[in-house]
């Protein structure tokens, strides 16, 4: 168990750690060199400062459009929450192993227990054809799944009297490495942020590297340079890699993966004690005596079943718009993908409505989504439904849509930099595939009706969970840098926010219907 007791503040952390090498010398009276121990890790908790003084502001409603209650945000939130209650009942009943890890995961109970509801959720809008469509895991594809594991500091006198092993709890594995039943146990190296020039200078043969990530946005973009670099550590002797990822709180960070060996991640405030007790042990020349216990308990499932659940809309013309938000999500996934599968299910509903029936057929796709390798939604849904692919005009593709704006603040707990929302959401993302100037055209006038937070760059970014499909995909994307993490929850979603978005994509779907299909194919003469 960690020791979470705080025998001394801050105070003596301050003594042993900024008074240099002189001071140092003498041995730790303290256990951990008097480092103060990080947090328990909580689930379900954001580490954003989200204060109730000054919430979001309002949504923007023109006159004329009070009425449809199911646009207001107070409704699409308590869908959002309903959605974040499957990810949670995932946790309580340990779907995943010791439950450390859980979510709405296609292939599993959450996964389909999310799409139950979805289809009675699509029924009761009034949507006239509701349809679940099943399909089976892609020969040879498999989901890893971590079930059970431990990241354990091992404690040693020299540290201080009472130094015993701490549990870094907020620590997941980042992919499969074999460690064997008794797990690996090897010292620790600092390897800062693992670039080259600091390499050249360090040996991490037989050690487990500890590097260091600062994510500057977007999660998404730390992938692939943090697992180039875990990559580097292995093929230079490291048994193994720790990813401290330097974010607020003390959260589990899903996303960073494919190390090549042995390799956790370790959230913000795990983080900062690893860091500060490597600086003591270094400063009381006993780095060579810091070591860690990895353990790890895996599989890999294969032959499961998942579906997507499809709602149609009946229009005046045979030609159809494909409306699509994904389901799956890890940990509570509130932003990625609740909010964007709760905006789709509210414009169901408006467009469910016999005054709001569209010129052309809408097909409400909740979609099982791409966490789970060979089970993908997109991939299904083209391949299951031929008539209704040659039929589409248009992909709307709503994916992390009302998260609210997430700054660094100037403000820091325990020495890490903490988070702080604003009265705005986190910016949009609006990319149509083929720079269409129509469709452009409607964003920027929905844009502005609206208030919606859009990025000042027009773009065809739509890497999202989108269908290979000829027609144009238009797709609303946040990148939240809580993305994939534990702290991805329902406090930090913005209840206007889902309205500004739900009414600006009631508004561009109508305003797209007014369009003939040749007017999206802006260089095409024979669409
Ligand atoms: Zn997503």
């Amino acid at each position: 168990m960690p020791s979470n007791a705080r025998p001394f503040g801050a105070a003596l952390i301050t003594a042993v750690v900024l008074a240099g090498p002189a001071a140092a010398q003498a041995p730790a009276t303290a256990p951990w060199f008097g480092v103060t121990p990080p947090p328990p890790f909580a689930p379900h908790a954001s580490p954003v400062i989200l204060g109730q003084d000054y919430g979001p502001r309002p949504a923007l409603i023109p006159p004329g459009e009070e009425r449809f209650p199911e646009l207001t945000g107070a409704a699409i939130r308590r869908d959002v929450a309903s959605i974040i209650g499957f990810s949670m009942r995932s946790r309580e009943s340990r779907e995943v192993g010791d439950g450390l890890l859980w979510g709405r995961i296609t292939g599993l109970p959450s996964g389909e227990a999310t799409m139950d509801w979805a289809t009675e959720r699509l029924r009761a809008a009034g949507v006239p054809t509701v349809e679940r469509q099943w399909f089976d895991q892609d020969e040879g594809a498999s989901l890893w799944l971590p079930l059970a594991w431990e990241l354990r500091i091992q404690g040693d006198a020299a540290f201080g009297p009472g130094s015993g092993d701490m549990v870094l709890e907020s620590a997941i594995p980042a992919n499969a490495a074999p460690m064997g039943r008794e797990g690996l146990t090897a010292p620790l190296v600092f390897v800062g942020t693992a670039r080259p020039a600091e390499l050249a200078q360090i040996d991490v043969r037989g050690k487990v590297a500890v590097q260091h990530i600062t994510p500057k946005g977007h999660l998404f973009l730390e992938r692939g340079p943090a697992r180039a670099k875990a990559q580097e550590l292995i093929r230079r002797g490291a048994v193994g890699v720790i990813n401290l990822v330097d974010q607020a709180g003390n959260m589990r960070t899903r996303d960073i993966s494919g190390c090549g060996g042995p390799c956790f991640n370790i959230g913000g405030q795990d983080g900062r004690w690893l860091e500060e007790v490597m600086d003591a042990a270094a400063e009381a020349g006993v780095s060579d005596r810091l070591r860690v216990h990895m353990q790890l308990r895996d599989e890999q499932r294969s032959g499961m079943r998942a579906s997507n659940v499809i709602g149609i809309v009946p229009g005046a013309s045979d030609e159809n718009v494909i409306i699509n938000a994904h389901v799956d999500g890890w940990f509570d996934g509130a932003n990625d993908n609740a909010d964007g599968f709760a905006v789709m299910l509210a414009l169901a509903t408006y467009f469910a409505r016999p005054e709001n029936r569209p010129a052309r057929t809408l097909v409400f796709v909740a979609s099982a989504g791409h966490h789970t390798s060979g089970l993908s939604g997109p991939g299904h849904l083209v391949e299951l439904n031929p008539d209704l692919i040659a039929r589409n005009v248009l992909v709307i593709n709503l994916e992390h849509v009302a998260s609210r704006q997430i700054n660094p603040a100037r403000t820091d707990t325990d020495g890490l930099r903490d988070i702080v929302t604003d009265s705005g959401e986190g910016f949009l993302m609006n990319g149509v595939s083929n720079r269409s100037p129509a469709l452009e055209q409607i964003i920027r006038i929905g844009g502005d009706r609206y208030g919606v937070n859009f990025v000042s760059q027009a773009s065809t970014y739509h890497a999202g969970d989108n269908p290979q499909v000829d027609s144009p995909i238009f797709q609303l994307i946040q990148g939240n840098p809580l993305y994939h993490t534990s702290g991805d929850v329902l406090e930090t979603i913005s209840t206007p926010g889902l309205e500004r978005v739900a009414r600006f994509t009631a508004f561009f779907v109508e305003a797209v219907n007014e369009l003939p299909r040749e007017r999206f194919y802006p260089n095409r003469s024979n669409p």
